[in-house]
């Protein structure tokens, strides 16, 4: 973590479309178009500012551990990767979504034990053991309305957001775990040493947010 530069580690695809704009409106553009670089890690219009670009689930493990000052990712990373090892001043309140059960439309789910497919395993423990059930859970990467649909699982821990995959597949999203949205979390030493620079992009931000 260099002392004179603020690294911010941003969450490719949906995210980075949604928060480069917002970006854009504090005063940081990257030095180059990212969607035409096979680059990570960019310079941006402010000197002492670099971007990093990286999978949504690695953003939180490189702000705990200080590479990134500051990350940007959605409360389903955060709460998947389960530390409260940074701070979490900023809800930009972009790619909003809600972590959900569902299963098969009318499936009885009163079985004794529950086969629980997810790419959230973290989140999903917690879930059925607050509810007291008893899960196996089941770790996917993607694609997971086919795991009740092929009989690989009873219920499905995922995004909802306007619910269409899910219908599409003969699924119906039954409880709420969380709502989501993206977050900024901010490393702890960073907060301190680089005290100045972190408030200072934090307000630019939260003015970006309010006239938008
Ligand atoms: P939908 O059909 O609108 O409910 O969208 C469901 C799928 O879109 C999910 O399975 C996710 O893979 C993806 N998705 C929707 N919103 C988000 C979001 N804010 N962040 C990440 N993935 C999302």
């Amino acid at each position: 973590m260099s002392n004179q530069k603020l690294v911010i580690a941003l969450t490719k695809g949906r995210i980075l479309d949604e928060v480069l704009p917002l970006l854009e409106k504090a005063g940081v553009t990257p030095a180059e178009d990212m969607s035409k670089s096979r680059k990570l890690i960019f310079d941006s219009s402010m000197p002492d500012v670099q971007l990093m670009v990286i999978r949504g689930s690695d953003v939180p493990t490189y702000v705990e551990l200080g590479s990134a000052d500051i990350g940007i990712a959605g409360k389903d990373m955060i709460l998947e990767y389960g530390s409260r090892g940074f701070y979490e001043p900023l809800d930009l309140r972009l790619a909003r979504c809600r972590l959900m059960t569902a299963a098969m439309k009318g499936a009885d789910l009163n079985l004794p034990r529950l086969r629980v497919a997810s790419k959230f395993v973290n989140v999903a423990k917690r879930h059925f053991s607050a509810c007291g059930r008893q899960v196996d859970i089941i770790k996917l990467n993607g694609a997971l309305e086919l795991a009740p649909l092929m009989g690989l699982a009873d219920c499905i821990v995922d995004i909802v957001d306007t619910g269409n995959t899910l219908r599409a597949n003969g699924l119906e999203a039954l409880d709420t775990i969380a709502e989501v949205s993206t977050r900024v979390i901010v490393n702890r030493v960073s907060m301190k040493i680089k005290h100045d620079k972190v408030q200072q992009l934090l307000g630019r931000l939260r003015e970006a947010i309010a006239g938008s």
